[in-house]
């Protein structure tokens, strides 16, 4: 049975290790969750650090092996040595700051680097252990970011996905990393790579054009040989769960017990890991100043503060500590009354019942980090609140702000935002609140963290199905030799063939592109003993000073313009709908990443419609799609038209493959070869019959059946044909 790996810095389960005895603790988080849904259809193994230095564990290893094989996990064993510098080190000082914008925090140590890449190696030695040729491998995480490319060199032809957790920064900030090259590098070991949002994607295809050159198109980034593709899948979360929560009685039990506490005064409850990207300060900040500008409202809001410990080890975690600490005294030494505290701290993660219970009672939940990759606390507040009620304030720098556009959006910057926020949030009606988060709930609903992990694996097998279509296409010299030979032995031949950058070179201007000596003599050999034509995009006055004296086809301006050798040019009439099998896929592709849209085919035109598509969404895809498709509407001669929630693309009828049917339909041949390089020359390739060859011009998404690199290998080929 086909395996899937899953590795991650951390397993989901631990080891502790109490008065000598060994223990395992299951650790349920949303990834866990969402791979559950893989079990039945793979077997799955988990690879990862279970939590405990191998100092500690001298002698027990083999133990563990056994108690972690029995949860489908594999151990990773780090020492303290790797503790402080993979993780605490590398990890947690040079990326995490760095990847949220905190570059007055990030340390740039040498002996970090090392160690984090001695242990992606450790990883890649646990996971080639138990990888077979067909198993699917998928990487979770900053703290592994080499692992893809040092696998890919053991792992050539296995499905490697890569899922980033944190956000990906602005090349700006990402080239201030010494190791910049490296990190990239070890991505692209991956066949898929993904990210909450799109800008952390485009972000990231930034980079790598930044610092490789590699194009993209799709976010699709041509690699030596292997096409990666690069794209957002944002994170869901368990939604049934949080759903459910308040039918379970000790969350309810729960409720009533934080409900005597706080009384009937409105809850604002603030939860976060204790980091500083989390904007807990800032957030403390702007409650003081709210009680000083509205102070009608003391004794009747009261906040629940909620900071999970984390990384205490790590100095800013310690010092950020001692200012909430500090900060939370402060606000209710000043404000608090003795029979009103403005702030209840706890400093502790709380169990499921107890969390959801919080959720369940809170009014305003204020999230708003500086930066965060996602923030899933903000999704499950949202879900947990089946009766509709409660209000989500969130920053626009966290990745759910992409999806949750019901919630009241603010830049955790600025402290009159956030005022001005809670005081919207507090006096907001019932009905509107149930309206925003209805919204949100739909979403949330759909894109759960189960819908997620499906789409990604389901995307990594297009990719992989993508590549084997790709390498299959090279024009290699045994096909060479077997086109030449077909061309031989045939009477009736026919070449159609494009011009500008698949028989010549591309000029800085159009008029420099002239056909040489050499390709004059090529065409003239060949039409002595086949029928050619040139399918060109060109004004026909132009094709007629360059070829006129030829004895050759002629078809100008992407086929409004054709030409028997030795007749007069003429004008064609719109009529075909070849146009669709180009716009297509392409906007399948689009269906694909965006749920809610759909395709309508009509006669004569395709529709792309998202009005059930989450509007931060919506506006994104169309964007895309618009800028993805102009060029390529524009040259089918299809007119794009922006409709009400639906983008529309109408036949005009013109193009390459309508005007080579004539040239097709005039006789029966038995050889027929076509030759393009650009989107135009798709519909040349998707109206020839099934015999035909057809050659594509460099790489890229194309329905030829062979690839070459230039144009310099079509002119040998067409050579080698009259030799
Ligand atoms: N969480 C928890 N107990 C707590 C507080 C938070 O279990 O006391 C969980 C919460 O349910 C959420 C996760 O911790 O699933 C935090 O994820 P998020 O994406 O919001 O932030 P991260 O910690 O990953 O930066």
């Amino acid at each position: 049975m086909q395996k899937m790996i899953i590795v991650s810095n951390r397993l989901p389960v631990s080891i502790l290790k109490t008065g000598g005895k060994i223990k395992v603790k299951r650790s349920v988080g949303g990834l866990a969750t969402g791979l559950g849904s893989f079990y039945k259809d793979y077997k799955s193994v988990w690879i990862g650090w279970p939590g405990i230095a191998s100092e500690r564990i001298r002698g027990e290893k083999t133990v563990i092996r056994e108690l972690l094989d029995e949860e489908n996990c594999a151990p990773v064993f780090l020492s303290q040595k790797d503790v402080e510098k993979y993780y605490y080190g590398f990890s947690n000082k040079t990326l995490w700051p760095l990847f949220h914008y905190f570059t007055q925090f990030v340390i740039y140590d040498d002996s970090f680097w090392k160690n984090y890449v001695s242990v992606n190696r450790e990883f890649a030695r646990a996971v080639l252990k138990v990888a077979d040729k067909d198993d699917i491998i998928w990487v979770h995480d900053y703290q592994l970011m080499l692992l893809p490319m040092m696998l890919r060199k053991k792992l050539p032809d296995n499905p490697i996905g890569f899922f980033l957790h944190i956000p990906f920064p602005a090349f700006e900030v990402f080239r201030t990393l010494p190791w910049r090259k490296e990190i990239i590098e070890g991505l692209l070991g991956a066949d898929l790579i993904g990210f909450h949002t799109y800008d952390y994607a485009t972000y990231f295809l930034d980079s790598v054009r930044r610092l490789f050159g590699y194009e993209s198109t799709l976010g699709r980034i041509n690699f030596k040989d292997r096409i990666i593709k690069v794209d957002a899948f944002p994170m869901g979360i368990d939604y049934d769960k949080f759903a459910n929560a308040s039918k379970d009685p000790a969350v309810q039990k729960s409720v009533k017990s934080v409900r005597r506490t706080v009384g009937e005064r409105k809850v604002i409850l603030s939860v976060d890991r204790m980091d500083y990207t989390k904007g807990i300060l800032q957030r403390l900040d702007a409650y003081d100043k709210f009680l000083d500008t509205y102070p009608q409202y003391k004794g009747k809001v009261t906040m629940i503060l909620v900071a999970v410990p984390s990384r205490s080890h790590v100095e800013q975690y310690a010092s950020l500590k001692k200012s909430v600490d500090q900060k939370v005294g402060a606000i209710n030494g000043k404000h608090g009354m003795i029979d009103w505290t403005p702030i209840h701290y706890l400093y502790r993660s709380l169990p499921f019942n107890r969390l959801t219970a919080l959720y369940l009672v809170a009014d305003i939940a204020p999230i708003t980090p500086l930066r965060d990759g996602m923030n899933l606390v903000a999704k499950e507040f949202i879900a947990t609140k089946t009766d509709g009620r409660g209000v989500l304030i969130l920053s626009e720098m966290a990745g759910a702000a992409k999806e949750l556009d019901g919630a009241l959006i603010v830049n955790p910057n600025s402290d009159d935002e956030l005022i001005e926020a809670l005081k919207t949030a507090i006096e907001m009606p019932v009905k509107e609140q149930v309206e925003r988060n209805r919204m949100m709930q739909e979403r949330l609903k759909r894109y759960t963290v189960t819908h997620w992990a499906q789409d990604f694996i389901k995307v990594l097998h297009e990719v992989k199905e993508m590549q084997r279509n790709y390498l299959s296409k090279k024009l290699t010299e045994e096909v060479e030799e077997k086109i030449v030979s077909h061309f031989k032995n045939s009477k009736e031949r026919l070449l159609l063939l494009d011009y500008d950058g698949t028989l010549i070179p591309f000029s800085s201007k159009p008029s420099y592109a002239k056909p040489d000596k050499r390709l004059i003599a090529l065409l003239s050999a060949l039409s002595e003993v086949s029928e050619v034509v040139i399918v060109s995009g060109r004004d026909k006055d132009t094709l007629e000073r360059w070829f006129g004296k030829l004895n050759v086809g002629l078809i100008g301006e992407h086929g409004v313009w054709i030409k028997d050798d030795g007749e007069n040019w003429r004008e064609i009439m719109p009529l075909e709908n070849e146009w669709k099998a180009s716009i297509r896929p392409i906007l399948e592709y689009y269906v694909d990443r965006t749920p809610g849209s759909f395709i309508e085919e009509k006669p004569f035109s395709l529709v792309w419609h998202y009005r059930n598509v989450q509007k931060e969404l919506a506006i994104t895809r169309v964007g895309e799609l618009k800028s993805v498709l102009a060029n390529l509407a524009a040259n089918l001669g299809v007119e794009m038209l922006d409709g009400n929630k639906v983008v529309e693309f109408k036949n005009v009828g013109i193009n390459k493959g309508r005007a080579a049917l004539h040239f097709i339909n005039k006789k029966k041949w038995d050889f027929m070869l076509a030759a393009g390089d650009d989107v135009t020359d798709e519909d040349l390739f998707s109206v020839l019959p099934n015999y035909a060859y057809s050659i594509k011009v460099r790489r890229g998404i194309s329905v030829a059946k062979y690839d070459v690199e230039s144009y310099i290998q079509v002119r040998n080929l067409l050579e080698k044909f009259v030799r």
